[in-house]
């Protein structure tokens, strides 16, 4: 591992009576870590003790669970908006079942939203290579159109919730797209950091970091053609995160048809894990920096949602990262690699 590269962990416990062996004195482990990159902390603790809820999906097809629902067939063409002649004069195109529209409530100046398939609710297996491949070829292309409209916004993303307990407002599949100059805090750090690196240590954290992590094997799940797969040193989700790095791609010009079949085939194994470990919610982010640098790569980040249980359906998200704005995680990314590895 690169000597740039700090993977700093604090350990601890905490000493307590317990109740379950007749008050007898019982120590816990937690660990606290600190991201090489961004020297942001994060929590380790609670270990095995938050198990991923499973959804009914049969019951959010009820027509009194669906309610109102702009994304599904028979609403879409009334309800939703259409893009300017400009952008692109048929208003709402398509690809397969994708249809691309504007964002009703928009993120920044040009915000589209990628309907991914007719159904209103899909299963993680529904959510196949074809769904994927035109959601995703339909977006990255509404990015590139942007990037030639305003080539002055920096920033180019890809977000998505899938399923209630990410935050999700809708359940119908569907992602967002949108050109930014504030993309969020995670993002700016992230990319002041890696340039920092990049002047510092003359290279690209995120290749080095690609090169360490599969030299030491304890993180790396694999590649999938130029995608490299990984999981966090520090997760920000509490079932912890996956993450997807393009060494080739700097910005949204680079991104081929190639790079999206890697994607789509990294993330089907990833939601082979998800189905074998009963995770039915996640959150996703694909980050494209600005161009002309070569020390910010595009990279994807998956983190697993749930709910903590179906009785009062508490959100994953507490006082840590709402206010401390610190993640918490009950797996350790190792245990996690070697499970999600199997799928590479
Ligand atoms: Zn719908």
């Amino acid at each position: 591992m690169s000597q740039a590269m700090e993977f700093k962990i604090i350990e601890a416990e905490s000493t307590f009576l317990h109740p379950r062996t007749g008050f007898e004195p019982e120590s816990v482990r937690f660990e606290v870590r600190i991201d090489p990159l961004t020297g942001r902390t994060g929590h380790y603790s609670h270990f095995g003790a938050i198990k991923p809820q499973r959804l009914d999906l049969e019951h959010y097809k009820r027509p009194e669970v669906m309610g109102f629902c702009p994304f599904c067939l028979d609403k879409r063409d009334k309800v939703t908006p259409k893009f300017t002649t400009h952008i692109y004069p048929e208003g709402r195109p398509s690809l397969g079942e994708a249809m691309l529209i504007p964002n009703l409530f928009p993120y920044d100046i040009y915000s589209g939203v990628v309907i991914m398939a007719d159904g209103h609710v899909l299963s993680l297996e529904q959510l196949n290579r074809k769904i994927l491949q035109d959601a995703f070829t339909l977006g990255i292309g509404f990015l590139k159109k942007i990037k030639t409209l305003s080539p002055s916004i920096p920033y180019h993303l890809m977000t998505w919730n899938y399923m209630p307990p990410s935050g999700g407002g809708l359940v119908h599949p569907h992602q967002q797209y949108f050109a930014t100059a504030c993309p969020g805090n995670q993002f700016i750090d992230e990319l002041r950091a890696s340039e920092g690196f990049y002047r510092a240590h003359g290279k690209d954290y995120w290749s080095a970091l690609i090169d360490g992590e599969r030299d030491a094997g304890k993180r790396y799940a694999g590649n999938v053609g130029a995608s490299h797969w990984l999981i966090p040193f520090v997760c920000l989700g509490i079932l912890g995160d996956v993450m997807c790095i393009f060494p080739d791609v700097y910005s949204i010009e680079d991104f081929q048809d190639r790079h999206i079949d890697d994607l789509v085939g990294g993330l089907c194994r990833v939601f082979e894990y998800y189905r074998t470990e009963g995770i039915m919610s996640f959150n996703a982010s694909l980050l494209f920096g600005p161009e002309g640098q070569r020390y910010f790569p595009c990279h994807l980040r998956i983190s697993a949602r749930t709910f903590l249980n179906m009785r009062d359906f508490a959100p994953d998200l507490n006082f840590f990262q709402a206010i401390l704005g610190e993640p918490v995680c009950v797996t350790m990314p190792e245990d996690l690699c070697k499970d999600v590895g199997k799928f590479f």
